[in-house]
């Protein structure tokens, strides 16, 4: 494997102050209620994805009632618009442009060229593009089926990596990001549902300088007081606990 594949990091594994769970997460084995999580997630987009892309009427049903409940929301609260894309995967390179990627492992991505340089990839739940004026809106939104909380859309890397890739990719002049929680069926939007923040401004720039950080951070151990809130405290030597 060549270098720049060893030392990418995903989008979803940008992680502030401390790169150890990336590393903890991958040795260790998933509990049931995990895994269950992880079907949750997939079964959410089997059931959805084919009525973003126009291809039925409704939400396919599947074999989770959980999932068909929170389908049913999505149902209700999703707005149909032409040339929607779903799982599109994305890389992002050193200088911030887009690059093809593979992903010939689920989460392990690789330049679709053989080559190109890459500091984060991953894959866009639901992506498209909107025209305001003379401006093209490239538009990214993540869906979130588990009970974790998020970092809100206004600074959360993971979706302003996917984000900045798709608008290089589509030419784009600016960029909305957003989350969808699959519990609530409430969106997120950044800045607004029907506003944008123009790639060419200082707010871009410093999204842009934060994902590239990020991505820097490497996986060894760096305790601090955000160990509280790390999901993988439980299974980690080094956690320092609020007194
Ligand atoms: S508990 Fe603290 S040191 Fe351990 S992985 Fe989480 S943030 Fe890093």
């Amino acid at each position: 494997m060549s270098e720049h594949k060893v030392k990418l990091v995903t989008a979803s594994g940008l992680m502030r102050n401390c790169g150890h769970p990336r590393l903890l997460g991958k040795r260790r084995i998933r509990t049931a209620s995990q895994l269950k999580a992880l079907d949750r997630g997939n079964l959410f987009q089997d059931a959805c994805w084919p009525f973003v892309l126009g291809k039925t009427a409704a939400p396919v049903p599947v074999n989770d009632s959980m999932v068909n409940k929170w389908a049913e929301t999505f149902r209700q609260v999703w707005v149909h618009r032409p040339g929607v894309l779903v799982e599109l995967p994305l890389g992002l390179s050193p200088v911030g442009r887009h690059v093809e990627v593979l992903e010939p492992r689920p989460h392990e991505y690789e330049a679709a060229d053989g080559f190109s340089l890459l500091l984060t990839a991953g894959r866009a739940d639901i992506a498209w593009t909107e025209r305001h004026g003379d401006l093209l809106i490239a538009v990214i939104l993540d869906v979130k089926t588990g009970r974790f909380a998020p970092e809100r859309p206004a600074s959360n890397p993971q979706i302003w990596s996917l984000g900045l890739s798709f608008a290089d990719r589509v030419g784009a002049q600016a960029l909305r990001v957003g989350l969808y929680y699959a519990r609530t069926g409430a969106f997120d939007w950044y800045p607004g549902a029907d506003e944008f923040v123009r790639l060419d401004s200082e707010e871009a720039a410093q999204r842009w300088d934060d994902v590239t950080n990020l991505a820097m951070l490497d996986e060894e151990p760096r305790p601090g007081p955000w160990c509280d809130s790390c999901w993988e405290k439980n299974h980690c030597p080094e956690a320092v606990t609020a007194a």
